[in-house]
């Protein structure tokens, strides 16, 4: 555990780190045969249960190379609607002393369900060494320890859970079986946070649910076993998944969310960004509007070695929606 050690690298991401993830990739072809022999049908990646909004996180040229539940700009706004209502009905709720006081500093209990097909590492049994790196990993991103603003969450692990079932693995986004999963599976209330490892589908990195007021069981963060600190997917492999999953559990849209106009990701802080950045581009600079693309930031999709910060503003917006949705 401690820092990962390419931390300093994650300060200086630039030409020679992304030749070196270049090469990296190419001669890492092939470790991960089970997420290219996967494929699913055309078109069947941009389902999306009805009555959960969720994001995921994509790689450079996978299956999925466009967001498979990218939230359209209606969503935005039914999204926003619901967190002003949210808030509204908690200010209530406090004016009637029924509710607690808003929270400055949140320790999230997380239950991590491990999906095997069986016990190999390639059926997806990783070592529980894995699992508590991507705890740190979380603190640190989080804490701002890796160089970005300090956010109000820290992560404590309270369950690891060994789920031995075929027919969840892959996890397939969007499927009957993702749902059947999460409804045997989730623990804890809305503060909970569930994260489910495994192989996934559609060569996906991860996907997440945005906070609802209501709990729903699919709520939660599907993430991709090797995308751990020490996995094998290269380029992705250093636990920034996970934090870029959370980020959406806690209600951040990607950066580049509405491109070069409008609200964007709802964030004052994070300059507009056209189009999601791959691997490390320094100096991209996508919209006439001030500030070079945040492509360092967690929300973006570049690699893991390449992005390290929250900003102040996101962490407000974290903070807000916590009180809002999550908060007993
Ligand atoms: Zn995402």
């Amino acid at each position: 555990m401690g820092l990962r050690p390419n931390l300093l690298t994650r300060r200086a991401a630039g030409v020679a780190s992304t030749t070196l993830a270049l090469l990296l990739s190419t001669a890492a072809v092939g470790v991960v045969p089970a997420v290219s022999a996967f494929s699913a049908a055309p078109g069947e990646v941009c389902a999306e249960p009805a009555d959960v909004h969720s994001d995921a996180r994509v790689k450079k040229g996978g299956i999925a190379e466009h967001e498979p539940n990218e939230l359209t700009a209606a969503q935005v706004r039914e999204r926003e609607a619901d967190l002003a209502i949210a808030l509204r009905d908690r200010a209530n709720h406090r004016a009637g002393a029924q509710a607690a006081s808003p929270l400055a500093a949140v320790t999230i209990p997380v239950v991590v369900h491990v999906i095997q097909r069986d016990a190999t590492r390639a059926g997806g049994n990783i070592p529980d060494s894995m699992i508590t790196s991507q705890i740190t990993v979380l603190n640190q991103a989080y804490s701002g320890a890796t160089g970005g603003a300090a956010t109000a969450f820290s992560f404590q692990l309270s369950k690891i859970n060994r789920v031995t079932n075929p027919a969840w693995y892959p996890i397939v986004q969007g499927s009957s079986a993702e749902r059947q999963m999460k409804t045997s599976l989730r623990e804890g209330g809305k503060n909970t946070l569930n994260v489910y490892l495994g192989e996934l589908s559609d060569d996906l990195l991860g996907w997440a649910t945005f906070p609802q007021r209501k709990l729903n069981s699919m709520d939660g963060v599907v993430v991709l076993s090797e995308s751990l600190p020490g996995g094998t997917a290269a380029n992705y492999n250093q636990g920034d998944t996970g934090t870029h999953e959370v980020g959406h559990w806690l209600n951040l849209y990607h950066t580049f969310q509405g491109g070069c106009s409008g609200t964007g990701d709802s964030v004052g802080d994070t300059p507009a960004e056209a189009s999601p950045a791959f691997e490390c581009p320094t100096g991209r600079d996508t919209c006439t509007t001030a500030g070079l693309d945040p492509i360092t930031n967690f929300m973006d999709y570049t690699y893991d070695s390449c992005m390290y910060q929250f900003t102040a503003g996101q962490a407000s917006r974290m903070l807000t929606a916590w009180n809002a949705y999550r908060a007993a």
